[in-house]
């Protein structure tokens, strides 16, 4: 569904639209856990499964998030896998304050666990020293992304408030990618800084010069010459699958081909 334009949705504080109350994603065995502290390496600390309220189609996006996030896992581990999804971290979901939260159509993510200390914490990774762990954390933005036309992180952060969480929301669904959105772009930069190994790239929501050598050094090296991402939302998941597995992987851009079975998956996958 369309929810209520950007400008209405920032107006007011009061919830709206009915929700629903789950205690998962994807799959009942697939728990949601709140976080409730961080620990003394700022991982985010889950005791307990815990119930979230959010729009029914919120929660049936994630699930594709999550569905997906499970199949990169079985398929594409980086070692010893496959890994098989095991739990969802969340900071929250509706909240009666302006914005998509107050309609349940955003989500704020804390981490996500495949077991066996193979997981993103969003508080950390995104920005470590360790390029599996960045590579990681950028899968699963692209993976978001697949599902929420929004999605704010440690590198798309315009309040400063998501060092420590990836917000998604369906304010904007999931539709071609369009460079004037810094969600769209950040994706591209961090894909060609960290998958192509353009070091000096800045991730910087700006589609300028150095972004456009960038996307086409990615273009090249994914060999998605035919797939123009700004053409469709299934012609960006294709981009956004391809992000998702080197990124699992831990793999440099073109280790794993553009198929014409990620096409169908991504049509498969539409909004
Ligand atoms: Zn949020």
């Amino acid at each position: 569904m369309a929810f209520p334009s950007s400008s209405t949705a920032f107006a007011r504080s009061t919830c709206e639209l009915p929700d629903i109350t789950r205690d998962w994603l994807h799959q009942d065995a697939l728990k949601t856990r709140y976080r409730t502290a961080f620990d003394g390496d700022g991982n985010g600390v889950h005791p307990n499964t815990t119930s979230f309220t959010m729009h029914e189609e919120a929660h049936a996006k994630a699930g594709l998030v999550i569905r997906d996030l499970h199949h990169l896992g079985a398929n594409y581990a980086r070692s010893e896998g496959p890994w098989s999804y095991q739990w969802t971290g969340l900071a929250g979901a509706k909240v009666c304050k302006p914005g998509y939260h107050r309609y349940g159509a955003a989500i704020d993510f804390t981490r996500f666990d495949w077991g066996a200390g193979n997981y993103v914490d969003t508080a950390v990774h995104g920005k470590d020293k360790r390029l599996y762990l960045r590579r990681r954390y950028l899968a699963v933005i692209a993976t978001c992304r697949k599902h929420f036309g929004i999605v704010l992180h440690c590198n798309n952060d315009p309040d400063g408030s998501h060092w420590n969480h990836i917000h998604v929301d369906r304010g904007r669904q999931a539709v071609a990618a369009n460079w004037d959105y810094q969600t769209d772009t950040t994706i591209i930069q961090w894909a060609a800084r960290d998958l192509a190994g353009v070091k000096d790239m800045p991730i910087d929501g700006d589609f300028g010069p150095k972004t456009k050598r960038g996307f086409e050094l990615l273009r090249e090296r994914f060999g998605t010459g035919g797939v123009d991402p700004t053409a469709s939302g299934d012609a960006f998941r294709v981009w956004l699958t391809l992000i998702g597995r080197h990124g699992v992987a831990d793999q440099a851009a073109g280790a794993f081909p553009a198929d014409a079975a990620l096409q169908t998956e991504a049509a498969a996958a539409g909004d």
